[in-house]
């Protein structure tokens, strides 16, 4: 279904013949335009309203994946409705035009220049489109299940390594020439973007939008088959378990009841035992359970799942390790005497 070469003008063009349209009822429940925040939300940012046109815009959008990715969709959507936030005006702490939120909620948010069509990215699609996708995908892998996986890190992480060590040579980061628009070294090592080689999460994006519109690049044929098999096509029951498991959990610990936010985890662990994300979250459960032990447990484990290049996850752990073993020894020199 690669010769979807078409998907880029189709998006298009579908977002013009729906500017007049109603919303289109397969997705209804599944999509929310919103102008207040869920009550999941942990997001603080200033909304605005939706005008019309914008809905039917995204809508349109959203159909066109149903169409002809619909893993993607049923996995984002798998915990509940999608949140789709119009933001008041620009958010200059957010330079993209579209961002999501994932694990605690699934949320879009799009911003005054996503509706600005006509701005072609590196590979001729049309950027708004593009990064459209490259969002959902993330709500699709909203714990990053797909991502930290054994086979996805097989299949990238070499890539990524390659298109580092060539960036080093000339004196680049990754995020240097990420704003510099340096995308030849990660082309030639077959990575659709130099923002793929960011992370294993924005390689998943980066990737399956790659897919979807055909671009003219030399697609992996390996990769291909992992993103038909394991997100394009329906998800499995453990998938489904670990996304509405961790929103759960994390809403009730967020509310004060962290007894029933470790039931939760505890048994979507027993069901998926590489659930990085559950131990890292379980950790700070046991931790206002006053488990200190156990949340040691759980943060060594996650330790051990999440990759080195998940640097913001592992900094999370190891503060949190570090904020726990400075508590206990606090509370062995106020015993005395033990
Ligand atoms: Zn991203």
């Amino acid at each position: 279904m690669r010769g979807a070469a078409r998907l880029a003008v189709l998006l298009w063009a579908l977002v013009l013949v729906s500017l007049g349209a109603k919303a289109e009822a397969p997705l209804e429940g599944r999509i929310l335009f919103r102008s207040d925040l869920a009550p999941e939300s942990t997001l603080r940012i200033e909304l605005g309203e939706w005008a019309e046109k914008e809905r039917a815009a995204v809508t349109a959008l959203f159909a066109v994946l149903d169409e002809n990715v619909p893993g993607v969709l049923a996995r984002a959507g798998a915990a509940g409705a999608i949140s789709l936030y119009r933001t008041a005006g620009p958010s200059p702490q957010h330079p993209a035009a579209a961002w999501a939120r994932r694990r605690h909620e699934a949320s879009v948010i799009f911003r005054d220049d996503f509706f600005r069509s006509g701005r072609p990215n590196r590979l001729g699609v049309d950027y708004s489109n593009w990064l459209f996708v490259h969002e959902v995908v993330h709500l699709a892998d909203p714990v990053g299940q797909i991502a930290r996986s054994r086979e996805w890190r097989a299949l990238v992480e070499t890539r990524i390594a390659r298109v580092k060590e060539r960036l080093a040579a000339r004196g680049l980061t990754v995020r240097e020439a990420m704003f510099s628009y340096l995308d030849a070294p990660a082309l030639e090592e077959g990575l659709p973007s130099v923002y793929a080689a960011l992370s294993l999460h924005e390689a998943l994006s980066e990737y399956a939008a790659a897919y979807l519109f055909g671009a003219d690049f030399a697609f992996p044929e390996e990769i291909a088959e992992f993103l038909q098999e394991r997100l394009f096509s329906a998800p499995s029951p453990a998938e489904i378990t670990i996304a509405t498991a961790y929103r759960k959990a994390s809403r009730l610990n967020r509310e004060g009841d962290a007894a029933g936010a470790e039931a939760v985890l505890g048994a979507a662990l027993a069901q998926v035992p590489d659930f990085a994300m559950g131990y890292y979250l379980r950790g700070y459960v046991r931790l206002a359970l006053q488990d200190y032990a156990g949340a040691d447990r759980d943060w060594e484990e996650a330790l051990r799942l999440i990759p080195e290049s998940d640097g913001r996850e592992r900094d999370d752990v190891e503060t949190a390790r570090a904020y726990l073993r400075e508590r206990l020894s606090e509370g062995e020199r106020a015993e005395p005497g033990r």
